[in-house]
């Protein structure tokens, strides 16, 4: 199914500003819907080669697929280099960075809850005490993020004058609009379609939601979502439904989405007052929105968070 969906949508648009170029292209990667638009310079030969990357970065990454890379170094049958060892190390760093919050090596956790398989369960205390020992390698937490940073490289290459990229929801800008005017990037709302929010940026950025509505099930009437803590293995409850990360670069962004979902707000603020490198919003659990001082957010009420108290 999914290859036959890859690549199927591709429209080609003469735009009317000045006989620039418009390509939009739906790639299903990643178990997910992905929409590419972009404009100018070689936009047509940008589209096919970042269907190729997503499609390459899945089979190497995918922690679902057991031909990939991953799959195969979690069983100990591949060794990474190059590249794939740069990638390692970097989440690796991520995670030191973030306290171990976002934790690229859950994945004997997740596999327990069955958020892989969609075949979900309520692993006892000690099955995930022992899951959490395995150290198995999961980067889905960031590898769209991983994703979109190649794809801006990939647009940078072709020299196309902008783009807005959806990637399941991970949104990546390129370039500026000609009227200067920023990007708007809507923030999803939990309970149903529409958006609470609109982030605005300019330039080559990237914006990042994490959210427990993402993906969870309920048993017995509990919610059980896929954003787990890494200190117990249990979906992480901190206060937050979601928290968006805009930030120059995509891993950056996908990990540290994650990462501050799982430390709650209080940390997570702290954690920014120590970083120069993203901005963040963040929406409650009753409804509260907060923004970081330098994310532009409107369309909703909100609370400024200062970098000084
Ligand atoms: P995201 O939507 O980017 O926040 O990523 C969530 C996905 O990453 C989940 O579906 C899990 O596969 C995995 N995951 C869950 N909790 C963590 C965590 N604390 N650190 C890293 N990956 C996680
Ligand atoms: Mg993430």
């Amino acid at each position: 199914m999914k290859r036959v969906l890859c690549g199927v949508l591709i429209c080609l648009l003469l735009a009317g500003c000045a006989g620039e170029r418009q390509i939009r292209k739906t790639v299903y990667a990643m178990d997910t819907v992905m929409d590419l638009q972009i404009w100018g310079g070689d936009a047509s030969g940008a589209a096919e080669e970042i269907a190729r990357m997503l499609e390459e970065t899945e089979r190497v990454w995918s922690a679902t697929r057991e031909d990939s890379f991953l799959s195969a170094l979690n069983r100990g049958e591949a060794e990474a280099d190059g590249e794939r060892q740069a990638v390692l190390d970097e989440v690796t760093a991520l995670s030191e960075r973030t306290g171990g919050a976002f934790d690229p090596r859950l994945h004997a956790v997740i596999s327990l809850w069955g958020f892989l398989t969609k075949e979900y369960r309520v692993p006892a205390r000690e099955e995930l005490t022992e899951a959490l020992g395995e150290k198995q390698w999961n980067l889905g937490a960031a590898v769209k993020g991983y994703a979109g940073r190649k794809a801006a490289e990939i647009l940078e290459a072709r020299g196309v004058d902008r783009a807005l990229l959806n990637l399941g929801g991970n949104v990546q800008t390129f370039g500026d609009k000609p009227d200067g005017s920023p990007w708007q990037i809507g923030i999803r709302n939990p309970d149903g379609d529409g958006y609470f929010g609109v982030v605005a940026v300019s330039g080559t950025a990237a914006v990042v939601t994490s959210g427990d509505y993402q993906r969870y099930f309920e048993q017995d009437g509990v919610r059980y979502h896929h954003i787990l803590d890494p200190d117990t293995g249990y979906p992480a409850e901190t206060g937050l439904t979601s928290v968006t990360v805009i930030c120059r670069d995509g891993l950056t962004a996908d990990a540290l989405s994650t990462a501050l979902y799982v430390m709650g707000v209080e940390k997570a603020v702290e954690f920014w007052r120590g970083s120069a490198d993203f901005e963040a919003v963040f929406l409650l659990r009753d409804g509260t929105v907060l923004a970081t001082e330098g994310a532009v957010l409107s369309g909703c009420e909100f609370e400024v968070i200062r970098r000084e108290e």
